[in-house]
């Protein structure tokens, strides 16, 4: 299993009607479905079976348990017979953690021969679902709705899609988010409602000062550095004129104390994400930018410039792509290649891009910065491999968070950038420049993103829908039109269901 600590449990819907052999037969049923989803093995969470409720009384208790449990990241409901759905209106009232409807029937075929009315009562899932999908709608609750037979891999790799996402959602509802400084400048994009993000999206933004950090550095011995230094010259090709008894050695070592300090202070305060300003340094020796890289490459969400949304972001799109091949990242659109079809944007940032999305082998080097007034950072240089992706970002439209998110293709750049100083990925977004960036900027979306080759619509959609904001998707699919039609009838929608 990818996550620890947490399962998802399976409810079945039934009633006593059908009497006492009926209900023996869908726990057996229930059984097998839970166990033969479990050793599937395309599951990244476990499957706790918590038995068949009939009545209102037993829907209640099950879902009061569900919410109350530290351990339910999520629920799978199934009506295995007909479940009258008034009896799943107090539970559901109550419910607030996700949903999985799975509309599924134990046998995959009907037995021909065999079928008679007995079968036809046992075997009603068609129905029963129907009935209780209803009572889900009328009562405006978001959930997955994922149909067909439960042994099918297309099935449970939907399944495993939602799962992921609860334990992301899961870890989003405790997570801490540091903040160093606040948000950069007059810069609008970024800043938002922090306390309508931890309503809605779960995480705690808290302010430190960067001098904070700066004491932590205090605590960083001499011999805490050599072994950092050493894992560097391990996993990096150090530049030239930066190994020991060279020009920049001492900037590696500074790194390196930031990032020690760094990692302790998150880990002491228990963020999982946090933010910099470049603004704010005081006295730190250099912008922080080979931290950022590698925290970022060990789940740490990042946003650079006080972009505490999408360092957020960043760290619920690494919970959801955890284990998977790919690589998840902070980014920023920085400069067009204008190519036709083929026009592409580069991104990048002044140092800080996860070197999870390459498949280099990083170059370590230091170079001068011209902004922030200190001293030249050292930072983790590489091209992002080739490969379709998403970039995803969540902005504050005052009444709603939105999310907007565009598939993109990771191309090889035409030529090498020997003179570029820092890690970049050059791509496409989907379907193309025009439309792509033109979307984007129609609905207000962020310079920075959070990027994963991991992840799919789907994982964002099923994001948006659990924590229930407003989603728009640019894709392959995308036309102007279409997408200038879907902002105005958002904006009804959402003025309509606050
Ligand atoms: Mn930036």
């Amino acid at each position: 299993m990818e996550y620890t600590g947490i399962e998802i449990w399976f409810v079945t819907g039934a009633q006593l009607l059908y009497g006492g052999d009926a209900v023996v037969a869908v726990d057996a049923h229930s059984t097998a479905i839970v166990a033969g989803l479990n050793q599937s093995g395309q599951l990244p969470l476990q499957v706790v079976y918590k038995g068949t409720v009939n009545s209102s009384a037993e829907v209640e208790a099950t879902l009061k348990e569900a919410n109350n449990n530290k351990r339910c990241a999520g629920i799978i409901t199934w009506m295995h017979t007909f479940s009258p759905a008034k009896m799943w209106i107090k539970g559901l009232q109550n419910y607030r953690k996700p949903l999985l409807h799975l509309h599924t029937q134990f046998n995959r075929e009907i037995p021909w021969s065999e079928i008679d009315m007995d079968f036809m009562n046992l075997n009603q899932s068609a129905h029963g679902d129907r009935e209780f999908g209803h009572i889900v709608s009328r009562m405006h609750k978001n959930r997955k709705v994922v149909v067909g037979h439960w042994a099918d891999p297309n099935v449970q790799a939907r399944i495993a899609v939602w799962m992921r996402v609860c334990a992301a959602w899961a870890d989003a509802q405790d997570m801490i988010l540091v903040r160093f400084g606040d948000n950069m400048n007059q810069v609008a994009v970024t800043d938002g409602d922090r306390l309508e993000a931890e309503l809605r999206l779960g995480y705690h933004v808290d302010y430190y000062g960067i001098g904070d950090l700066a004491e932590v550095q205090k605590t960083v011995t001499e011999a805490n550095i050599d072994s950092l230094v050493d894992e560097y010259e391990t996993l990096y090709t150090l530049a030239d004129n930066c190994r020991k008894g060279t020009a920049h050695y001492e900037q590696i070592r500074h790194a390196a104390r930031i990032e020690i300090a760094l990692r302790r202070f998150l880990k002491e305060k228990g963020a999982k994400a946090f933010t910099t300003n470049f603004n704010a340094l005081h006295d730190l020796n250099q912008l922080p930018g080979l931290a950022c890289q590698r925290l970022m490459a060990e789940g740490y969400g990042f946003g650079a410039e006080g972009d505490w949304k999408t360092a957020a972001l960043m760290r619920t799109m690494w919970v959801m792509a955890k284990g998977l091949p790919g690589g998840t990242s902070f980014l920023e659109d920085y400069t067009y290649h204008f190519n036709g079809e083929k026009s592409a944007i580069l991104q990048a940032h002044m140092l800080e891009v996860s070197p999870e999305i390459t498949a280099q082998k990083p170059r370590l080097e230091v170079h001068p910065l011209g902004i922030g007034g200190k001293a030249d950072p050292a930072r983790l240089v590489f091209t992002a491999h080739p490969g379709a992706g998403w970039a995803a970002t969540i902005v504050d439209m005052g009444n709603r968070f939105r999310m907007i998110a565009n598939k993109v293709e990771v191309i090889e750049p035409e030529a090498a950038l020997p003179k570029l100083p820092v890690a970049s990925a050059l791509w496409i977004p989907q379907p193309n420049l025009e439309i792509g960036a033109a979307a984007w900027i129609w609905a207000g979306g962020t310079h920075h993103t959070s990027f994963s080759y991991a992840l799919t619509h789907e994982f964002l959609e099923d994001y948006a829908d659990i924590a229930g904001i407003e989603l728009l998707a640019i894709d392959e699919h995308t036309t102007l039109a279409g997408f200038k039609t879907e902002l105005k009838l958002n904006e009804v929608y959402y003025l309509l269901n606050k």
